[in-house]
């Protein structure tokens, strides 16, 4: 139940949207799916006196695709991504990501950029966006700045944007010539990752490693970007290969998380397993 009564808002535009979070600072919260924002309001976990609907804000929502990137609304769902055949085609483990998020009722009211700016550290998003070395677009009433994933997740729940700031969209890098693969490990359908693994790699003409990066999810704080390349350049794949990429990741997560789901170590060693099969299956 939500116990504390506050002030409703429909922006229709960014700059209306921006006005009203300037004017009450810190007192207002971005509403747009509410599938995380709702739930801490019925724990008592945060009390807004101000809430800012961004669901009917002008030029929020949309994927679309120019020469060089992908770009995808903040306020887009994940049902949109795991069922748009141009995310599947730019970046496939984006849409087997967004496919594995909760059941059905979360993947259509829960947004891209909603996910992103909770900053949950088992949020399914986050390692890919990484890996993808995608870059948020954020505005203030002043300015807009370019933010990458890589340096936007400060620590669980704690990300780079300051007060005052709307993300507005996710823009992906196109890349030719890589492929990606998703796996994570939940223990109930629908439910958050007790880990997770993103993997994107470049093969040479020789069936050689020219680029791996990995990211880990719901392990550490925060996700884990890993770029494997120095190590695993010129190799050849194979299934050693594989193996060496699970030892290389295992050994490269510093701070796993233990809670009542699971250990850390168990974490860690699962971080290991999700990127091996990534990777098998990035190969395959
Ligand atoms: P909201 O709840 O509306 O907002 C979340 C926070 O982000 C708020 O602080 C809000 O002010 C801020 N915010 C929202 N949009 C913006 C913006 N554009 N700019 C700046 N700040 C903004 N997630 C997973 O990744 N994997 C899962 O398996 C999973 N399972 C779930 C199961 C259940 C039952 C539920 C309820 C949620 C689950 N989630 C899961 C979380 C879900 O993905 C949420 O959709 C997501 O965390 C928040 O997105 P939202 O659009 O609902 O944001």
């Amino acid at each position: 139940m939500i116990s504390r009564p506050f002030e409703y808002f429909t922006p229709k535009t960014l700059g209306e949207a921006l006005a009203i979070m300037k004017r009450f600072g810190d007192e207002a919260k971005l509403l747009a799916g509410g599938q995380s924002l709702v739930p801490m309001m019925n724990l008592g976990l945060v009390a807004p006196r101000y809430i800012i609907d961004i669901n009917k804000v002008r030029g929020l929502s949309g994927i679309r695709e120019t020469s060089r990137a992908l770009i995808i609304g903040a306020i887009v769902r994940h049902h949109e991504i795991a069922s748009s055949e141009t995310v599947r085609r730019i970046i496939p483990m984006l849409s087997e990501a967004a496919s594995h998020i909760g059941d059905m009722h979360v993947r259509h009211r829960g947004t891209i950029g909603g996910s992103v700016c909770h900053a949950d550290p088992a949020a399914d998003y986050l390692p890919v966006l990484q890996v993808a070395d995608a870059v948020f677009e954020v505005r203030d009433t002043r300015r807009k700045r370019l933010v990458k994933a890589r340096e936007f997740f400060k620590d669980a729940f704690t990300t780079a944007l300051k007060d005052g700031e709307v993300l507005t969209t996710v823009q992906i890098p196109k890349r030719n010539g890589w492929s990606s693969a998703y796996e994570k490990l939940e223990f109930v359908a629908g439910g958050f990752a007790v880990a997770s693994a993103a993997v994107m790699v470049k093969l040479n003409e020789r069936s050689e490693i020219e680029n791996l990066m990995v990211g880990i999810g719901g392990v550490e704080r925060r996700p884990v970007f890993l770029d494997l390349t120095p190590g695993f350049a010129g190799r050849s794949v194979g299934r050693d290969v594989a193996e060496e990429v699970e030892a290389s990741v295992t050994s490269r997560v510093r701070d796993p998380i233990s809670d009542i789901q699971a250990d850390g170590e168990y974490r860690k060693a699962m971080a290991g397993v999700l990127a091996r099969r990534a990777f098998q299956r990035c190969l395959g």
